[in-house]
């Protein structure tokens, strides 16, 4: 398969006035071309933090260490400006709430082509018609008359697949989805699924962050699992939902209503005090002398975890 994301040893940490966060710890994937990638977990365990440290759109007094490849260019070394060129162009995210995504003083239309001026360098002739066909590619129609309109005069479910239009005017390769199915109903859930599987199948990649383990299911080709700040699983979706390793992955699925909905004992961690050794020991049954000390990362006939039990 052809590779198109590749993390390596991605950290992050955040000095606060409590102490330090540790937000993201040692991340490695990768995504391929056309390939739907998600990442889940509880909130607040760092997912998200991920997700800005690849966009490189992190707090201006995050700490970053690691490399992060998109395309075969090393993106988290470029400067700034360079990294401004590939925003939007090779990687694009899609916020989570259209509502505050959206400009509400600007026509729909307008937001959309802007990107691809911007991005692409195209014409104002050339970008409206792209995005004519853009909002008949989305059923947003008749795209004359929504082209001029303003978001206020938009349904839900239109305007938010007049964001995933905007994420995807200027044809990226990647787009990084942050909790895109939170709060809202079903319904839009399954639109959202919907136009994202469109967009995965004229050859974008994902990278899904959620909390949702039920949506990564129906979107996922495969799935990491972040616990505290630490990806501890990795594998395919089906062999993932049929026998997760980790116990922490076995604890999560154990938790969703279609299995009972069994909360997982204990409290998360804080992500300033991170426990010693294996971050999910306080609350793990199967606890051991040396899970005292960082677990390595297992490679599993191509999944991975990081457990002593695998080791
Ligand atoms: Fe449990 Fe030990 Fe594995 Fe951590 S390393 S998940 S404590 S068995
Ligand atoms: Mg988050």
């Amino acid at each position: 398969p052809d590779l198109l994301l590749k993390v390596s040893g991605v950290s992050v940490t955040i000095p606060t006035g409590q102490g330090t966060v540790h937000a993201v710890d040692d991340a490695t994937f990768s995504i391929n071309k056309h390939e739907i990638f998600s990442l889940i977990g509880e909130s607040g365990s760092g997912k998200s933090i991920l997700g800005q440290a690849i966009m490189r759109l992190l707090p201006p007094n995050a700490v970053f260490s690691g490399k992060v490849e998109l395309d075969g260019t090393e993106i988290s070394a470029l400067s700034e400006k360079e990294m401004q060129k590939v925003r939007g162009k090779t990687v694009a995210s899609i916020a989570q709430n259209p509502y505050l995504a959206m400009n509400p003083g600007i026509r729909v239309g307008t937001q959309i082509a802007e990107p691809m001026q911007a991005h692409l360098g195209m014409s104002k002739e050339d970008s409206k018609a792209r995005t004519f066909r853009a909002l008949k590619y989305f059923d947003i129609v008749p795209p004359e008359v929504r082209e001029r309109e303003y978001p206020f005069q938009y349904s839900g479910g239109m305007l938010q697949r007049a964001m995933v239009a905007m994420g995807t005017a200027a044809d990226p390769e990647l787009i990084i989805a942050d909790e895109p199915t939170k709060g809202i109903d079903v319904l839009k859930k399954r639109n959202i699924a919907a136009i994202f599987h469109k967009v995965a199948s004229d050859g974008c990649a994902f990278l899904l962050i959620t909390h949702d383990v039920g949506f990564a299911r129906a979107m996922s080709d495969r799935i990491a699992v972040n616990y505290c700040g630490q990806i501890i699983e990795i594998a395919g979706k089906d062999v993932f939902f049929k026998e997760p390793l980790h116990p922490y992955s076995q604890a999560l699925l154990d938790a969703v209503p279609e299995r009972g909905m069994h909360p997982i004992p204990g409290l998360s961690p804080s992500m300033i005090e991170v426990p010693e050794g294996c971050r999910f020991h306080p609350r793990c049954p199967y606890k051991m002398d040396r899970c005292l000390k960082n677990p390595p990362v297992v490679d599993m006939n191509g999944r991975c975890v990081r457990c002593w039990m695998y080791a």
